[in-house]
């Protein structure tokens, strides 16, 4: 017997009517590439949304196709996302730090019909147009008044076609399974491979990242994904904060430490989140100039394993709570979160940052396992570490135009190693591949970069195994001082020696200028061993 409720699918386009309905008023603050800033709200917000939804059908855009998008966060992009996903269209965000072959090749795999591009943006396509066959129309996310330069590509200005549109649209009803977004992975470990999210995936995300036991959106935050909407949904902040009715904050292309802090005091920003290494361009800056956060009450970390010294930072002398967390491009992504439970409420000091360097305990929706190479599952004991595998409402089960199969029985490997500990709480241990082996046992590098990085001179550090010749494989650490600081691979060593076991110990330390990342701010591995011929 089915129970006698309403069924309404769960759709993108609930979201932003809901925000409009009952929370108009609430502001939409967007800075723009030149520094100024547009005000808008959830009303006004939903207006143009309804407008561009009405461009891009005049343009021939039908349910199922592709418009990509590659841009920053504001408020043109978060429009995008609405408008294309509302109408039954796919909204493909393209990261432009990835290479430009790259791009090229996923702008044709998910044969995107329309672009929607920043003005930054235009050289780097204007060099790709003879491969871009599948694209009809470049609509350029320009400021109202702005002039089109000359191109060879079928340029249209987002404000003018606006101006001339009709607000008047009804968001499509359709099935919930609907394609609503898609996102290529970012190639870290591989080819770049298409997510492809659903309505209903993005709308339980969405809900569960709002819960109060996770990023807690209320409508009395003001928040600001400095995570970019390219990159994984801006782990599902502009849902969330349309679910909740969140002022949002959008912080365009300048992301420099003294902007950054500038537009989080002005907006009265009480939630972010982002990648470590935006974190610790802030916290170089607060520290050198002596600034404090007034504001800030929660900072969400993920992407990478989050420093113990960023932690400290923010905690003990900002005072905002760090809330680390994990996901995938593949999870939606935020898939778990360290938050306390009942146990860990009073922890304060070492014992708090201890726990805080776990990577998380996972969301309701999604369930965890970690198993050994057969697949058979290992306990949750805190030290027994396995290859990670997940599950749940906002996981993929296959990729985009890809026949290979990801699942293992009904499970998605993650290709991270992790453990998990008795009240359910995982750290991520490695990524697998990036895992040293050396003489049958496991070293993490990401342990020992952490450990590194805990050295007052240290601003970066990265580990990668190094072939040898009786052990298999050894820890190289190259490691990155901070300006003006003077320090010898010995002195490192001798620190390292007195906190990680002694077959821990990097077989080589250098000392380099910097470390390459990837197009999205972490370290990039395999460009480090490609470099050494690895
Ligand atoms: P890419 O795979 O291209 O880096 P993703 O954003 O999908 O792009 O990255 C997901 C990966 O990032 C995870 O599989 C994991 O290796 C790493 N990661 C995410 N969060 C954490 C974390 N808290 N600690 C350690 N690694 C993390």
């Amino acid at each position: 017997m089915l129970g006698l409720m309403m069924h309404r699918p769960l759709l993108v386009s609930s979201l932003i009517e809901h925000a409009d309905r009952h929370h108009g008023h609430t502001p939409i603050v967007s800075r723009n590439a030149d520094g100024t800033v547009y005000r808008g709200s959830w009303r006004s917000t939903h207006n143009r949304c309804r407008k561009l939804a009405n461009v891009l059908q005049a343009l021939g855009v039908a349910t199922g196709d592709r418009v990509g998008t590659l841009g920053w966060n504001h408020h043109r992009h978060l429009e995008a996302y609405y408008a294309i996903s509302g109408m039954g269209a796919i909204c493909h965000t393209i990261n432009p730090r990835l290479f430009p072959e790259q791009i090229a090749g996923i702008i044709l795999h998910a044969e995107d019909k329309i672009l929607l591009v920043d003005p930054m943006f235009l050289p780097l396509l204007e060099s790709l147009a003879s491969q871009l066959t599948c694209v009809a129309q470049v609509i350029v996310m320009d400021e109202p008044g702005a002039h089109l330069p000359p191109s060879v590509l079928p340029l249209l200005g987002y404000e003018a076609l606006l101006q001339e549109a009709s607000s008047d649209y009804e968001w499509p009803e359709m099935d919930e399974r609907t394609a609503a977004a898609l996102c290529y992975t970012s190639g870290t470990t591989g080819k770049p491979k298409g997510v492809l999210y659903s309505h209903r995936s993005t709308l339980l995300h969405a809900w569960a990242v709002s819960l109060p036991d996770s990023l807690s959106f209320s409508a009395c935050d003001s928040v600001l994904p400095v995570v970019p909407l390219f990159h994984a949904n801006a782990w599902g902040f502009p849902y969330a904060a349309a679910l909740v009715g969140a002022k949002m904050v959008l912080p365009g292309p300048l992301l420099d430490g003294p902007n950054l802090y500038q537009l989080l005091e002005s907006e009265k920003v009480t939630l972010t989140a982002g990648v470590p290494t935006v974190w610790n361009n802030l916290m170089q800056y607060l520290q050198a100039e002596g600034c404090q956060l007034h504001y800030l009450k929660r900072l969400g970390v993920g992407g990478a394993a989050c420093p113990r010294t960023i932690v400290s930072y923010f905690e003990d002398v900002q005072k905002v709570s760090v809330l680390p967390g994990w996901g995938m491009t593949e999870t939606s992504p935020v898939a778990a979160l360290t938050l306390p439970k009942a146990n860990q409420v009073g922890l304060v000091g070492q014992a708090r940052r201890d726990w805080l360097a776990r990577s998380g305990r996972p969301l309701f929706g999604v369930d965890m396992e970690v198993v050994d190479d057969e697949g058979w599952p290992l306990p949750h004991d805190g030290h027994t570490f396995g290859h990670l595998m997940v599950q749940g409402h906002w996981v993929c089960n296959g990729y985009y135009k890809d026949p290979s199969e990801p699942l293992q029985q009904g499970w998605f490997p993650t290709g991270d190693v992790a453990v998990i500990d008795e009240e359910g709480f995982m750290q991520i241990t490695d990524r697998a591949k990036d895992m040293i082996k050396s003489g049958g046992e496991w070293i993490s590098s990401i342990e020992l970069e952490q450990v590194a990085v805990g050295h007052p001179a240290i601003q970066e550090a990265a580990v990668i195994g190094i072939h040898h010749p009786h052990w298999g494989e050894r820890p190289l650490l190259l490691a990155v001082k901070k300006p003006g600081q003077v320090l010898t691979a010995e002195d490192l060593r001798g620190y390292l020696e007195q906190r990680i076991a002694k077959w821990w110990i990097p077989e080589q330390i250098e000392f380099v200028d910097g470390l390459p990342h990837t197009a999205t701010g972490k370290l990039n591995k395999a460009a480090l061993r490609a470099q050494r011929g690895l």
